[in-house]
């Protein structure tokens, strides 16, 4: 098997792997006590704290450990807006946003009479900032765009928004999940008030997150887990050592940084190849991360593909029982349902070989 589809998860790197597992056998207790073990995980959670804030330019009294990227999606938004109804009932995001920002969003339009605005892409799957700025009212309390399109690999021009939204004095969230440790991020330059992280997109366990929120504590934000006062009283529950210590493994090692050029190189290959046999790209030819790519094949059926094939990737369209669905990235994008079907998305990594990839053109070219 050639697994090809880390923009969907990650396995463990080693370093985390080491550190995971020494921590579920050692650090048991509960962090929040007060005796000598609890302390000392509590320091230790706090340290990893200081190495996220540190990785994105933030105070380590900034950052809140979550589940993941969808629960600091909701906690940044729902958690935001509905503290602060009186600034404003107008959100804008993008039509291809990740599948949770879309259901939040959904969510508070039908449950509490929000105005969404939601900024279609160009055709090369990047959102233009002055369609994101001629957007904004005097009722816009929060924009939320993200940095790195997971379907598509496209980077978003984060940079031109934020300085927008800081002039106009409108939060601006961005959930990073796919841009983390690939492309660099400082929360200052960028002009992020919020920023969603998922430690397994980045070789950590599956199941932790965090969210950094500036100025936390004289932000207003209501909680999304009512609990027992933990993370500064924003998201209850136990801390779930392990997996943080584990995210904060995967945070220090350096392995995808150093691997970006190797990926950038592979990416090429695999690209001057989809074009020799006829295929043509969905991904972006400028603005995008090397990791992602998603192509489109003659005579192909990709469902068929990512169902049957020891080439692990992700299909363009979404197979749902019976019927199949077509990817809204895509469609939103302008593909049509006959594209989708030809579509892939192959997402790379810094152990990828392109001699190992190569085979998947020989097997669908001759089906
Ligand atoms: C994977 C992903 C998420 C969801 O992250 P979880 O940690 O699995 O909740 C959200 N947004 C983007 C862009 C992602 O790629």
């Amino acid at each position: 098997m050639i697994y090809l589809d880390f923009a969907a998860s990650t396995p463990l790197l080693p370093s985390v792997q080491k550190e995971l597992f020494r921590a579920f056998e050692e650090e048991y207790s509960n962090p929040s006590s007060a005796h000598k073990l609890g302390r000392s995980s509590s320091e230790k959670i706090e340290n990893v704290r200081d190495i996220i804030a540190n990785s994105i330019g933030a105070y380590k009294s900034e950052i809140i450990f979550t589940s993941g990227a969808s629960e600091s999606n909701n906690l940044a938004i729902k958690g935001y807006v509905l503290a602060n109804k009186d600034k404003g009932k107008h959100i804008i995001t993008s039509l291809i946003e990740h599948k949770c920002i879309l259901s939040i969003c959904n969510f508070l339009e039908k449950e509490y009479g929000y105005e969404i605005t939601y900024i279609s892409p160009q055709k090369n799957g990047i959102i233009d900032a002055q369609d994101v700025i001629s957007a904004m009212r005097e009722d816009t309390v929060l924009v939320s765009i993200m940095h790195v399109n997971n379907e598509l690999g496209s980077i978003q021009p984060i940079s031109a928004i934020g300085q927008a939204c800081f002039e106009r004095d409108i939060k601006f969230h961005v959930d990073a999940a796919q841009s983390f440790k690939k492309i660099p991020i400082d929360v200052d330059k960028l002009n992020i008030d919020m920023l969603s992280l998922s430690a397994h997109k980045i070789y950590g366990p599956k199941g932790i997150g965090a969210l950094y929120i500036r100025d936390l504590r004289e932000t207003r934000i209501q909680p999304v887990i009512h609990g027992a006062g933990q993370e500064y009283g924003l998201r209850g529950g136990t801390l779930a050592t392990p997996l943080i210590l584990g995210f904060g493994a995967a945070v220090e090692d350096q392995t995808i940084e150093d691997s970006f050029e190797e990926v950038n190189k592979i990416n090429s290959l695999v690209r001057d190849k989809v074009i020799e046999i006829g295929g043509s790209f969905n991904t972006p030819e400028i603005n995008f991360i090397p990791h992602i790519l998603n192509i489109r094949l003659p005579n192909f059926d990709s469902s068929h593909f990512v169902a049957n094939s020891d080439f692990l990737c992700s299909q363009g369209s979404a197979c749902s029982s019976m019927n199949i669905e077509m990817s809204y990235v895509l469609r939103e994008i302008g593909v049509t349902y006959e594209n989708s079907i030809k579509s892939l998305r192959l997402s790379l990594d810094y152990n990828s070989k392109y001699d190992l990839i190569l085979p998947i053109f020989k097997f669908i070219i001759e089906g």
